[in-house]
């Protein structure tokens, strides 16, 4: 149940110089910002995205991408 909440992951410096830009949408992240490890349209090795980018999956337990997690739907 609190797996979601677990998984969040709060943007630091080092995240941020690792990680500078969402592969969801493309923004930049910034300092602060909550992001989720996600699989997504690269794969399922889980890439930061920001939180609002992402489902949680709750029959797989983890995150996916909002757009791959809609596609796979159709
Ligand atoms: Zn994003």
């Amino acid at each position: 149940m609190n797996k979601q909440k677990q998984m969040k992951i709060l943007m630091d410096r080092e995240k941020l110089s690792s990680t500078p830009t969402c592969p969801a949408c493309g923004k930049n992240f910034s300092l602060g910002e909550i992001v989720v490890p996600a699989c997504g349209e690269w794969g399922t090795a889980p890439k930061l995205v920001h939180e609002e980018d992402a489902i949680f999956d709750e029959s797989s337990g983890r995150f996916i991408e909002r757009k791959c997690y809609e596609g796979n739907l159709r």
